[in-house]
C-alpha cells in the first residue's frame, strides 16, 4: 500500500508507533482509549500502534479490539520458549494480541549488552512467531561527533537484519541515541541523509525501493516538530517514546499526516 507523507512524497503507508517503555499501570489504558477515540472512525491516514510494557499487552489488545490501533511488544527473547526467567517470548506477545515487537532499541543495546547478532536472532524468532520486527538502529553522540553516523547505522543494519526480510515483517527505525528522551533532534537535512543511506543499504540487500520496508524516525518527536520530521524523504512514520504517554501529544503527532492538521 502506498500513501503520502506530510511533505507530499508518495511512499509506503506511514505508521506512528508509541513506545511506552517501562511506564504504565492499568490506569494508563485510559490514554490508549483516548487515542482510539481520537482517530477518525474511518481510520487515521496512518497506521497507529502502541507498545506498552509486557504486563499490559493482553489487556490493551482487548481494550483496542476492533479499533484501528494495533499493539506491539518492546522486546522478546531469541528462543521460542524455555528456561529464561523473566523474559518474554515472541509467541507470548502474539498470543496476547501483539502484531509487532520493537527489537534492538538503544536502551536494550546499552542497558542489556545486546549486540547486532543478538538482535538478528530475535528478529528471526519474531518473524517465525508471526510478528513484525521493528528494528532500531542509531549512533551515539560520540559516534556522530567522530563522523561515523552512516558507518555505524550501516553496520547495525547489516548485522541486525536477517536475509529475506519483507515490508510485511520488518520496519526499521532510525533513532539517534543522543536524540532519545533529550529534546534534541537532528536537522531535517541530517535525517534525510541518514534515511537515504538506510534506503540505499536496504536496496542493495533487499532490492528495489528497499524492499518496501518502512523507515521510521525516532528521537524526541513531538507534535510541534512532527510535521517537519515526518515530511523528510524516506521517512515513513515515527517511533515515539515520551510523547506517546499522553493521548493528546500522541494524537498531535498522528495529525502531522492529516492534510487539515
Ligand atoms: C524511543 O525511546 O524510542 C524514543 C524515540 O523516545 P523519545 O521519543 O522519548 O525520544
Amino acid at each position: 500500500m502506498s500513501s503520502t507523507n506530510p511533505g507530499g512524497a508518495a511512499g509506503p503507508h506511514p505508521i506512528v508507533v508509541g513506545n511506552w517503555k517501562m511506564n504504565g499501570l492499568k490506569t494508563a489504558l485510559t490514554e490508549a482509549v483516548k487515542v482510539k477515540d481520537g482517530l477518525p472512525a474511518a481510520g487515521a491516514p496512518v497506521d497507529v500502534m502502541i507498545c506498552p510494557p509486557a504486563t499490559l499487552v493482553l489487556v490493551l489488545a482487548e481494550v483496542l479490539k476492533g479499533s484501528h490501533v494495533r499493539v506491539g511488544g518492546q522486546d522478546c527473547h531469541a528462543a521460542a520458549s524455555g528456561a529464561f526467567t523473566g523474559d518474554v517470548a515472541a509467541g507470548m506477545l502474539l498470543d496476547g494480541g501483539a502484531s509487532a515487537v520493537i527489537l534492538g532499541h538503544s536502551e536494550r543495546r546499552a542497558g542489556h549488552g545486546e549486540r547486532d547478532w543478538d538482535v538478528r536472532a530475535k528478529v528471526v524468532t519474531a518473524h517465525a512467531a508471526g510478528l513484525t520486527a521493528i528494528v532500531c538502529v542509531g549512533e551515539t553522540a560520540g559516534e556522530r561527533a567522530a563522523g561515523l553516523t552512516e558507518t555505524v547505522v550501516r553496520r547495525q543494519l547489516a548485522g541486525s537484519l536477517p536475509d529475506g526480510i519483507t515490508a510485511a515483517n520488518t520496519i526499521v527505525a532510525y533513532e539517534p541515541v543522543w536524540a532519545i528522551g533529550t529534546g534534541l533532534t537532528p536537522t531535517t537535512g541530517d535525517v534525510a541523509a541518514v534515511h537515504a543511506a538506510i534506503h540505499s543499504a536496504l536496496g542493495e540487500r533487499y532490492g528495489k525501493d528497499a524492499g518496501g520496508v518502512r523507515l521510521l524516525y525516532g528521537g524526541s518527536v513531538k507534535p510541534s516538530n512532527a510535521r517537519e520530521l515526518l515530511g523528510v524523504p524516506h521517512v515513513h512514520g515515527a517511533l515515539v517514546g515520551g510523547a506517546s504517554l499522553t493521548a493528546a501529544d500522541f494524537l498531535g503527532i498522528i495529525k502531522a499526516y492529516d492534510a487539515a492538521g
